[in-house]
């Protein structure tokens, strides 16, 4: 497992496509736009023209896109190119469905799929240090763990194909409500006249504190919303998790009302901008704009 083929190199592919290349993998990277790839081979990794030659001999593939089209799409080309034996590693974030199905269909052509989404954002990505969900089959899970360790920290087998994708879904609940709940706080705060850098510190130090209060905080507080993590790709993902809590018949109000804000956002033409611009919206309700 030494050669890996890397596809899309955006925000996250490229500096887990780095780390791999710094662990002593062979990286051939392949991405849309060809200037990811000309900064990636500066970055010591080696470029391919297209899919399929980036996959062509390579022992892993992995792909980091945006969404589930664009990884069905990306994946024929995948189980057209690659041998018989291939690991093939989805870290984008999808619906669990679409995991499921891909996993199927590559499985007709012999190559083994994992669906592994990551949690830890940019600096999670550049520090090697990302949390990795995985859904798949345990022996191709093990196969893989090396190259998941070049990558990440916390890496967990969480069940069988799409269950990565189940778990990631949860993750994004979590931390839009996390966000909404510290650009809140943060809007709040302000409205007080409180100091907000003493008010991270301290309640950084208690129950309140988070990876997003740590992480996001101050960005929000200086109105720097430089992505990061697009509102676009994070509205995406509250789609995912809005249909599986309906098909598995769960109820998620307040995942519900942070969806709603995060959907105002992108249709006020702030998808570009990192997801924590969720505290534009609270500035606009509160008349503080
Ligand atoms: P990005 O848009 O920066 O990167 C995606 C890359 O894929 C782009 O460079 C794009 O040109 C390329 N691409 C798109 N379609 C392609 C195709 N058909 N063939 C080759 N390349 C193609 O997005 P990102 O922020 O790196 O996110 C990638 C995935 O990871 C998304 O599913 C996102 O939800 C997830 N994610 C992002 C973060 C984050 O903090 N940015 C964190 C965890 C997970």
């Amino acid at each position: 497992m030494r050669t890996v083929g890397f596809i899309g190199l955006g925000i996250m592919g490229a500096p887990m496509a780095v780390n791999l290349v710094r662990a002593g993998y062979d990286v051939v990277g392949y991405n849309r736009s060809r200037s990811k790839v000309d900064d990636f081979v500066a970055n010591g990794g080696r470029g391919a023209p297209t899919v399929g030659e980036a996959v062509h001999g390579a022992d892993v593939v992995i792909t980091m896109l945006p969404d589930s089209p664009d990884v069905r799409a990306v994946s024929a080309d995948i189980a057209a190119a690659a041998s018989e034996g291939t690991l093939f590693i989805d870290c984008s974030t999808i619906r669990p469905d679409v995991a499921r199905e891909v996993d199927e269909a590559c499985a007709a052509s012999g190559i083994r799929v994992l669906d592994a989404p990551v949690s830890g954002g940019e600096k999670g990505a550049i520090d090697g240090t990302l949390s990795i969900m995985v859904g798949g089959r345990e022996a191709d899970f093990a196969d893989a763990k090396p190259v998941f360790e070049a990558m990440g920290k916390t890496i967990v087998h969480v069940g069988p194909p799409g269950a990565g994708q189940t778990v990631k879904a949860a993750n994004q609940l979590m931390v839009a409500g996390n966000i909404q709940l510290v650009a809140e706080a943060l809007v709040f705060l302000e409205a007080h006249g409180v100091h907000t850098g003493s008010a991270i510190e301290v309640l950084g130090g208690g129950m309140a504190g988070s990876k997003v209060l740590e992480a996001k905080a101050g960005p929000m507080t200086s109105r720097q919303f430089t992505p990061g993590f697009r509102a676009e790709l994070h509205h995406k993902d509250l789609g995912i998790v809005q249909s599986a809590a309906r098909e598995a018949g769960v109820t998620i109000p307040l995942g519900a009302v942070v969806s709603q804000l995060m959907s105002s956002l992108v249709a006020q033409g702030h998808g570009t901008l990192d997801h924590s611009a969720l505290l534009k919206l609270v500035e606009q309700l509160s008349g503080r704009e």
